[in-house]
């Protein structure tokens, strides 16, 4: 199975949420085939420190604008685009609390304003859903076949139904308008440009064991999730976007550990003497959490690389400087 390039040299390609953690490198990816790329970036969760390094790039333009008032009129928008990356959207659990009608907005009216802009290019449509469409599983490891089993009113809710709408979407554009798209259910997803501070796990964890105190593992530690080191998952959205499936497919790893295992193994990789403490667990926290990676093996040839220990080692080494 060998995904032909699609996209290329000569290709304009739309970026949303491109200074974020994730669509920065993919952002990266796609200017090293010889994209031309425009990302939009209000910078709620992204960063300026992201893009910095393509200040004098000519086949990049940063158009600074919130999605959930459309795309602006602005010159490097007007040209058509060969394909649209819908990446955008806070995707912190701590960022539930703090932005749930901007995750709700950009999820949506975000979603929509892209799909017509799809359309009207005839351009292929990428939306980044997350492994969160399956709530708190009671199937493991999770097939795209599984439905999930969200709580539609938890403080989960804002994001879990956002993605949930935001796939119903872009299959109702595909099935009425014809048009060409495809949906990547990402799971954990770890590497350099996350946000010390963003409240996830794994950077919290680094951070903590960097500074010599404790590391906050929610509950007794025993859920589960299978991490992905970012170059594994931009490999996996390129081999999507290049080939012609819909989807939805998983991305990911079946590196499964335990938070316990996962704060232990941070402690370690980074010589640290932190001790681990134990916290309250977040409410509707999944219990576990593994993607069946079959069609991502099948359909797209994809297979993860980076293992657990080299990619906290790289991510550690990020945040160490
Ligand atoms: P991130 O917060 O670093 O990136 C999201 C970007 O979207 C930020 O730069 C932010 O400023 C931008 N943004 C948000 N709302 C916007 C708006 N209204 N207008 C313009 N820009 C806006 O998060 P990330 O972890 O890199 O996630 C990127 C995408 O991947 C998200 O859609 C997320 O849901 C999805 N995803 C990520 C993971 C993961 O483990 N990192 C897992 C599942 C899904
Ligand atoms: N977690 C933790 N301590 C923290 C942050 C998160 O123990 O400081 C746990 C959390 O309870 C969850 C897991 O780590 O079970 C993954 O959380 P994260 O926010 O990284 O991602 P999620 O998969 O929940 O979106």
């Amino acid at each position: 199975m060998a995904i032909e390039q699609r996209f290329g040299a000569g290709h304009r390609i739309l970026v949303s949420g491109g200074a974020g953690f994730v669509p920065s490198h993919v952002v990266d990816a796609l200017l090293a085939r010889g994209c031309q790329v425009v990302a939009v970036d209000n910078f709620i969760t992204g960063s300026r420190d992201n893009i910095a390094h393509l200040a004098s790039e000519p086949r990049f333009t940063l158009v600074e604008a919130d999605l959930t008032q459309g795309l602006p009129s602005d010159p490097a928008l007007t040209e058509r685009f060969d394909a649209i990356l819908h990446m955008a959207s806070p995707a912190s659990p701590t960022d539930f609390a703090k932005l749930p009608t901007e995750i709700l907005r950009v999820g949506s009216i975000g979603t929509l304003a892209l799909l017509d802009r799809a359309v009207a290019d005839s351009a292929r449509f990428l939306m980044a859903s997350t492994s969160e469409a399956y709530g708190d599983p009671e199937v493991h490891p999770q097939p795209e076949s599984y439905w999930g089993n969200v709580n539609p009113i938890g403080i989960r809710s804002v994001y879990d139904e956002a993605k949930r709408f935001s796939e119903a979407a872009t299959m109702g554009y595909h099935r009425f308008h014809g048009l060409d798209t495809a949906i990547v259910r990402i799971f954990n997803t770890y590497g350099p440009r996350m946000r010390p501070d963003d409240g996830r796990a794994i950077p919290t964890f680094i951070s903590q064991a960097l500074h010599g105190v404790p590391l906050t593992v929610q509950g007794t530690g025993a859920q589960t999730r299978s991490i992905t080191y970012v170059d594994d998952l931009v490999r996996g959205i390129l081999l999507l976007l290049d080939s012609t499936e819909t989807g939805p497919i998983n991305c990911g790893t079946e590196h499964e550990l335990t938070m316990l295992e996962l704060a232990e193994l941070i402690v370690k990789l980074a010589g640290s003497s932190s001790p681990i403490q134990l916290v309250e667990r977040a409410a509707d926290d999944p219990e576990k959490r593994r993607p069946d990676l079959t069609l991502a093996r099948t359909l797209l040839g994809y297979e993860p690389q980076v293992g657990p220990e080299e990619g906290l080692r790289r991510t550690i080494d990020f945040f160490a400087k």
